[in-house]
């Protein structure tokens, strides 16, 4: 009678069918996806079982999540960027020039799946920093978040960022250009670099294009470097939701008049006071009403 051997393995790479795997006693291996019923990502704890003859292991089956950060693609339909992290790390520039909306929405969606968020201003080394770029980073420190400047180029000043990350899985996103790459680099070196399974050979013998991988780091961390990731916006279909992603926002709503107030023309509404009175920030406000305007859309399409 042969027994299936079932063992335990970390995504740490995928490229399409085929993806990176982490055994459960520390060995690389890849994996394959038994049929197309299930869709592994960076970050995922799956099922394997060894298949006869061959170096490749079957996946059966993803553990459940702790959560996952999910975007709706091209199409509409949701696509899962990773799965159980602790953090998102936002990078961002003075070049290319900061997108802030799209920093708030990430934090936004960090907030709903229970990540906290990073915002690291790299390329420090470029002279002064613009003072648009002072003040939102500022603002995001005074609501509690971690704000760091460093430069990848000169690898200054990413220990903070490092001891951030111990202990944490993190995705790493931004803006195309912003410097993640150069980040990641410096922050895994060469002999972390050298365990993922960056060039995994596909079944043709040819080399695929990494879709996604995640670097383990010394000290516990680990960061998943997605790319591709450039703008960004969370699918919330709950508006009532919108409000937990900005915690500012959240913490001052509890003092509106009507505990269903959407915070935009109802009387009473603490938020818009705040708003006013330059206790929350007005980017972040907009930022808010944004997304609540896009849930409303995607309730009303599924009613
Ligand atoms: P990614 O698209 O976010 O992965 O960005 P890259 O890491 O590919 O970097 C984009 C460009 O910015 C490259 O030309 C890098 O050399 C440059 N770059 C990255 N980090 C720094 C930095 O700290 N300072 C400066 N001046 N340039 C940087
Ligand atoms: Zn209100």
């Amino acid at each position: 009678m042969s027994r299936t051997i079932v063992r335990t393995a970390l995504v740490v790479a995928t490229y399409g069918r085929r993806l990176g795997l982490r055994l459960d006693d520390g060995s690389a291996g890849a994996g394959r996806i038994k049929g197309k019923t299930i869709q592994p990502v960076c970050g995922d704890k799956v099922e394997v079982q060894p298949i006869a003859n061959e170096p490749d292991w079957l996946i059966t089956k993803i553990l459940p999540r702790v959560n996952q950060l999910t975007r709706p693609n091209q199409r509409g339909k949701i696509e899962v960027l990773a799965a159980n992290l602790d953090a998102i790390v936002i990078v961002v520039a003075d070049s290319p020039v900061p997108d802030w909306f799209i920093v708030d929405r990430y934090i936004c969606a960090g907030e709903l799946m229970g990540a906290t968020s990073a915002v690291v201003f790299n390329k420090a080394d470029l002279g002064q920093i613009e003072e648009s770029s002072a003040n939102a980073l500022a603002g995001y420190a005074r609501i509690g978040y971690v704000t760091l400047r460093c430069s990848a180029m000169q690898g200054r000043n990413l220990e903070p960022l490092l001891d951030f990350l111990a202990a944490r899985t993190a995705i790493i996103v931004g803006q195309s250009g912003v410097g993640k790459s150069s980040i990641i680099n410096k922050l895994t070196g060469y002999a972390a670099r050298s365990v993922a399974p960056l060039s995994v050979v596909s079944g043709e013998g040819r080399h695929t294009t990494v879709n996604s991988v995640l670097l383990s780091l010394t000290n516990e961390g680990a960061v998943i470097d997605s790319p591709g990731v450039r703008d960004y916006a969370p699918a919330i279909d709950r508006p009532t939701d919108v409000a937990h992603g900005f915690r500012e926002i959240l913490k001052s709503s509890r003092l509106c008049k009507f505990s269903n107030c959407r915070h935009l023309k109802e009387p009473a509404c603490n938020v818009k006071a705040d708003v006013a009175a330059g206790k929350i920030d007005e980017r972040r406000y907009e930022s808010y009403r944004r997304l609540l305007f896009a849930a409303e859309r995607l309730a009303e399409r599924f009613r």
